[in-house]
């Protein structure tokens, strides 16, 4: 993986371990020479692992709607900006950008990015690695309503594996290495679905 798709809250909570978080992650990503793609802001997390990636040496694109950076949200001192239209454009910039997406804590939008991708991947527009960085048990409810979606029966078997969780960096990146990628809907027969 020589590039990540990030994605995180644009959001500061009061409570300090998230932005330590993101800092950590942005160092350890640029220390790893593996370069950030992310939604271009100089916002919370957004803007925490940007910089940090940036002090650490690292490549840092943002791809950033033209109407954020009307709002005056963007990082101005990223590697490359690439502004464009809308939010559907971003997404598909985001994933031919990137060779894996990687979700820290966040909120709608960081939401509706991770389940994006875990669609995607589960049509088979993309194959790469889909990473949930589930820091101190943020996300374990989100890990429950996975395993409830399986086991309901509305996640298929096939795709289960989509959704690679790690509690730390480290862990979450040795998972996403090893990802083989699934039997995508456009290639299943009708019957199987
Ligand atoms: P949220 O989790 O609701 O804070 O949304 C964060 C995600 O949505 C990021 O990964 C961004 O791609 C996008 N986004 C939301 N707000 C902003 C913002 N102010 N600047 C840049 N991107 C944003």
């Amino acid at each position: 993986m020589k590039r990540l798709a990030i994605y995180c809250g644009s959001a500061t909570p009061a409570d300090p371990f998230y932005l330590d978080l993101a800092r950590e992650v942005g160092a350890t990503l640029a220390t790893r020479g593996i370069g950030v793609v992310y939604g271009g802001g100089r916002l919370g997390l957004m803007g925490a692992i940007a910089d940090a990636a940036l002090a650490a040496g690292g490549e840092v694109i943002g791809v950033i709607p033209q109407a954020l950076v009307d709002a005056e949200v963007a990082h101005r001192g990223l590697s490359e900006l690439h502004v464009v239209p809308g939010m559907h454009q971003r997404k598909q910039l985001f994933t031919d950008l990137s060779d894996g997406f990687v979700t820290l804590p966040g909120g709608t939008g960081t939401m509706d990015e991770l389940w994006e991708a875990l669609s995607w991947a589960q049509l088979g527009y993309h194959a790469d690695p889909v990473g949930l960085l589930n820091a101190r048990g943020y996300y374990d409810h989100l890990v429950a309503f996975w395993a409830q979606m399986a086991q309901v029966g509305f996640l298929r078997a096939q795709h289960r594996d989509l959704l690679i969780v790690g509690d730390t960096l480290d862990t979450l990146l040795d998972r996403m290495g090893g990802h083989v990628p699934t039997q995508p809907i456009v290639r299943m027969d009708a019957g199987d679905l």
